[in-house]
């Protein structure tokens, strides 16, 4: 197949190399030659890396070759497929949408990787509502599996199969929403995480690096929460939230992350956020050993979000723990880890914390529903799933 890649920043550069290893034709194309020799200079460099590990077979040359850069739109002529990654402000979305849909042929595919921009919205700056999606990989897209597969009120199902389907030949996995929803699925659930830990510091439950000691030492994530949101950067976290509640999410009150973000500490990129390091690089952050903070507590409102996401028939509970695996390297679903921690724990730490006056916490029926029934996790032998 023949593909528009538009952008080639931090995700672009990736996708492109991603349909390359695949052996597609890739006409990747950016605003400035200085911009697309440096991303030449990075899929080189990354694709010689996945050379020699040996998990890449073809000459890294032969590879490269497939990508064709271009600083004018009309590469497009002849592409069966264009993904954007150009940055996340609506009026350059809209001016690249339009131009792909001037120039690209009437039977392609317009996919976005927004993170938070409606579809829909997008969609409406072209003539091809039916034939734009939302196509959402995680960084760094080489190397993490998941891809949301995000269709707006007006994509065909036609549009989103071929694209499930372009997702899996790519050696990804897909996770389908039925329709599109603020902050899609993953960082949905990362809101929630964000603000729980933000709630737990904030109302003196815990220290920051009690709610991270959980996190990694007793339900087994790779990063801290506080640890993960410096390290995709504060001002992006900060950003992701204020979108998600601007579009009818509850909100959490909790202003750490802002005054951090007003504090210009934005996390690893400047060196410092709720932690510091030195030479802005990622290090692993020291923690106790021990925490007093309950995971049952700690995941409460992240699976009443998934929950939300079940009862709404957006994603089915495998799919909500597909997006935490492959996006976000949780060692287990989020909701096969809710089972173990039992759902009538996940149940009394939410109707606490919103008999506190948190309204963001009130339980959704399911969860009501799933202890009522006795469905409470491994030890009932069921809960989302079921156990032998
Ligand atoms: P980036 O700033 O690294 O790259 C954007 C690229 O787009 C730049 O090279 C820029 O020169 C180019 N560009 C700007 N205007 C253009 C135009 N008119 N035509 C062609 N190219 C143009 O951004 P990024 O981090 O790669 O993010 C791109 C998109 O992917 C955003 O929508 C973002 O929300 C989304 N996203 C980012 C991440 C992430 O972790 N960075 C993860 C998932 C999704």
């Amino acid at each position: 197949m023949k593909f528009a890649v538009v952008g080639s920043g931090t995700m672009g550069h990736g996708i492109a190399e991603v349909l390359a290893i695949y052996g597609h034709q890739v006409k990747l194309i950016d605003i400035s030659w200085d911009i697309l020799n440096r991303a030449k200079q990075r899929m080189e460099e990354s694709i010689r890396k996945f050379y020699e590990k040996g998990t890449v077979k073809e000459d890294p040359s032969v590879i490269l070759s497939r990508i064709e850069m271009s600083t004018s739109y009309d590469v497009a002529k002849d592409i069966d497929f264009a993904i954007e990654a150009v940055p996340e402000i609506l009026d350059l979305k809209r001016k690249v949408f339009q131009s792909l849909d001037e120039i690209a042929p009437k039977e392609a595919i317009l996919a976005t990787n927004t993170s938070s921009i409606p579809i829909s919205e997008i969609a409406e700056f072209t003539s091809r509502k039916d034939k734009v999606i939302g196509m959402h990989f995680f960084n760094p897209p080489q190397i993490m599996k998941l891809v949301e597969v995000i269709p707006s009120k007006y994509t065909s199902e036609d549009t989103a199969n071929k694209t499930v389907e372009l997702a899996r030949s790519l050696g990804k996995v897909p996770v389908k929403l039925r329709i599109e929803v603020p902050g899609f699925i993953g960082n949905r659930i990362f809101l929630r995480l964000m603000q729980e830990a933000c709630r737990e510091v904030e109302s003196g439950e815990a220290s920051i690096e009690e709610v991270d000691s959980c996190a990694r030492n007793k339900i087994g994530l790779p990063m801290g929460i506080f640890e993960l949101s410096d390290y995709v950067g504060l001002d992006i976290d900060v950003d992701l939230w204020e979108n998600i509640v601007k579009r009818g999410t509850s909100d959490v009150p909790c202003k750490l992350f802002k005054e951090k973000v007003a504090r210009k500490e934005l996390g690893v990129k400047s060196g410092k956020g709720f932690y510091e390091y030195p030479g802005n690089k990622y290090l692993k952050v020291k923690l106790p050993a021990t925490s007093k903070v309950d995971p049952a507590r700690l995941l409460s409102l992240a699976v009443n979000e998934a929950a939300w996401l079940v009862e709404n028939n957006i994603v089915k509970p495998s799919e909500v723990d597909d997006v935490m695996k492959y996006g976000y390297n949780f060692p287990k679903g989020l909701l096969e880890i809710a089972d173990e921690l039992g759902i009538d724990n996940i149940l009394r730490n939410l109707e606490d914390i919103y008999n506190k006056g948190y309204s963001a916490y009130k339980p959704q029926d399911l969860l009501v529903k799933m202890v009522k029934e006795g469905k409470v996790g491994k030890k009932s032998g069921e809960g989302f799933y079921k156990y032998a």
